[in-house]
């Protein structure tokens, strides 16, 4: 088995420039596929007088036209060529082994298509991140995730298995079981969203189960939601397991992009796979200094089925001025995934992120870990309420929490807050993506 501190020895500490001349390759490769037999692509690329011929260097890639979910949308679904996944198929409908689609929280989902060379790629991709994350052949891993139509960690599994961990899936286990499965056959690994994470060292701490000290769980890698990137989530939840905890992120139609290694210093981008790409919200220049937050846009190379190609993703990053101790040379993004565009709002007139938030919250012990922010409008001004759960042992020191709360929400954010303690376990919880900001003002 390999013993390199790297999934990928050569691709993950190639030189930047030998980097980037793979990535020129494989842009040209893929937009080359797409073009010539994709209708939706040809189209779009057509439309904008771009071929293949016009990407010699870097820079040109840039030209290339990007697109986002709704025009993928358009063209799938009922009554649509090629159903369910529309014009923008590269290979005829029996080559697709897998089908997977997003949750279409907003409206008709994106259905994903994948060969099975597609699906042993997006694999592979979650394989560096398992790998840089500690992840050995000596593993026992357990997946407490419902195995359906979302991907979510479907190739966390697979990965598990090409690494050679022992995998086992804990589909359709209550929380409760999937514990005692956990303490029964000594797993040392899982996956999870950081929400469903918290809640399981919650529900164990009821059964009489003390995680750090009565399971061997010690790395758990989290995807889903931002918690992983955001220091006092991540803190909350290696504490409550006695577990190292890493960030994986992803999407349907990209596949698993980026990682935390074991340093923890930032998200790593795999750049042999993908090329991600900041787009300065205004100008829609490309962004490549560190610090500057800006649009992402993906490529990701050699999935043929499906492709994704400068795909705009509405999600906010910036890269980290530094490289890894970890010897990679993949870039580093600062903080994760920041916050989606559209989630990041003007509020009285200030810019505020959700994340910011979250990382005030559940930086003081004293409160649970959940909370909503609501945003109404009152007559002509933004109201902002945060609401918060504060821990059964705690409630005579409310006065000070909300004191607390209150200084270090304004000096992160610039708001003042209406700050509401609830019942510990009152607000809502999910085990899918729990949406905790909700922006109640009628649209302006
Ligand atoms: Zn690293």
């Amino acid at each position: 088995m390999k013993d390199s501190e790297y999934w990928n020895p050569i691709l993950e500490t190639l030189p930047r420039e030998k980097l980037r001349l793979l990535q020129l390759k494989k842009f040209k490769e893929i937009f080359t596929w797409a073009y010539e037999r994709s209708k939706f692509y040809g189209k779009l690329y057509k439309d904008a007088g771009i071929e293949p011929g016009d990407i010699k260097k870097f820079e040109d890639i840039k030209k290339v036209p990007k697109m986002e979910k709704s025009m993928m949308r358009s063209v799938q679904g009922p009554g649509k060529d090629n159903f369910p996944y529309g014009d923008i198929l590269c290979v005829p409908l029996e080559q697709v082994t897998d089908y997977r689609q997003t949750s279409g929280t907003t409206g008709q989902p994106v259905y994903q298509a994948d060969t099975w060379q597609d699906w042993e790629l997006s694999t592979e991709a979650y394989c560096y991140a398992m790998w840089a994350q500690g992840y050995r052949p000596s593993d026992r891993i357990f997946l407490p995730f419902g195995y359906n139509i979302f991907i979510a960690f479907w190739a966390y599994h697979y990965a598990g298995e090409k690494i050679g961990c022992e995998v086992i899936p804990g589909g359709v286990l209550n929380t409760e079981a999937r514990i005692l499965k956990i303490q029964e056959l000594k797993a040392t690994a899982m996956g999870a969203t950081p929400t469903y994470i918290l809640g399981m060292a919650e529900t164990a701490r009821k059964m009489g189960i003390d995680p750090p000290k009565d399971l061997l769980i010690r790395r758990i890698t989290v995807a889903g939601e931002p918690g992983g990137s955001i220091p006092a989530t991540r803190k909350r939840m290696e504490d409550a397991w006695g577990a190292k905890v890493y960030d994986q992120v992803g999407s349907t139609e990209i596949g698993h992009w980026g990682w935390q290694c074991t340093r923890q210093a930032g998200l790593h981008v795999n750049e042999g796979m993908y090329l991600v790409e900041i787009e300065d919200v205004n100008t829609g220049e490309i962004i490549e200094e560190p610090g500057r937050r800006g649009k992402m846009v993906v490529t990701t190379f050699g999935r043929m089925a499906q492709p994704c190609i400068r795909f705009d993703v509405k999600d906010v990053i910036q890269w980290n001025a530094r490289q890894c101790d970890c010897g990679r040379t993949y870039r580093l993004l600062d903080g994760g995934v920041l916050g989606r565009a559209d989630d990041i709002t003007k509020v009285k007139g200030v810019l505020l992120s959700p994340m910011a938030i979250e990382e005030v919250v559940r930086s003081i012990p004293q409160l649970g870990n959940e909370y909503q922010v609501v945003v109404t409008k009152k007559g002509d001004i933004d109201d902002i309420t945060l609401k918060v759960e504060i821990l059964p042992d705690f409630k005579k020191d409310e006065a000070a929490i909300k004191a607390k709360l209150t200084d270090q929400l304004r000096l992160t954010t610039n708001l003042g807050y209406n700050i509401e303690f609830h019942e510990y376990e009152s607000l809502p919880r999910s085990q899918a993506k729990t949406r905790r900001f909700l922006d109640q003002r009628p649209h302006h």
